[in-house]
């Protein structure tokens, strides 16, 4: 039996990312636009310790579970996997794009590479951005290195899903680094 990992949205949820969805100008129709689903905040999240820049991260328990024995086992085949971040609230991600308007971007600019407040699978506290030392965090030729190669291989196993694999439907671009758990597939 397949277990629903998404928490439900609660209505208090949706009016916080209306509000943010207007402070910034985006358009009531986003998502249906762009065709991901709205994002649920997890019920729990505990400390993950610092990532690869001494940043305090959070995620749900049973991805932090999944997030270190898939480290440990990739570290026993000689491969480093880096934590760049996990959990992200709403809000947080409003205050990403506010400084990218304030810097002068357009929103449209910036939201090919931002997912919209309430849109980011960051908020659930499942989703992992990954990096391995010798190659920038968050670039696309992490698709070259050994850390991508073992991913593609093993991640699965660990219940951790590449979510925007290239040439996908979703307006989301391209993102190796990108990893997402889910339960259903670790705990099914
Ligand atoms: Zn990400």
């Amino acid at each position: 039996m397949v277990k629903k990992t998404e928490n439900r949205v609660e209505p208090a949820y949706i009016t916080q990312i209306k509000s943010l969805h207007a402070a910034l100008g985006i358009a009531d129709d986003y998502g249906d636009t762009i065709g991901l689903p709205l994002q649920a905040e997890p019920a729990q999240l505990v400390a993950a310790g610092p990532d690869m820049f001494g940043r305090s991260q959070q995620m749900t328990p049973a991805t932090l579970a999944a997030w270190h024995a898939m480290r440990d086992r990739a570290a026993g085949d000689g491969v480093s996997l880096l934590l760049v971040s996990a959990y992200r609230a709403a809000a947080y991600q409003a205050d990403v794009i506010r400084r990218k308007l304030d810097s002068g971007r357009t929103l449209d600019d910036i939201l090919r590479v931002n997912a919209a407040p309430g849109y980011s699978e960051h908020h659930t506290g499942r989703a992992l951005d990954i990096a391995t030392p010798d190659s920038p965090p968050l670039e696309t030729v992490f698709d070259q290195t050994a850390a991508f190669a073992w991913l593609m291989k093993n991640a699965d196993e660990f219940g951790f899903v590449l979510s925007y694999p290239e040439g996908s439907a979703s307006a989301i671009t391209y993102e190796p680094w990108h990893w997402c758990f889910s339960a259903a597939r670790n705990e099914g």
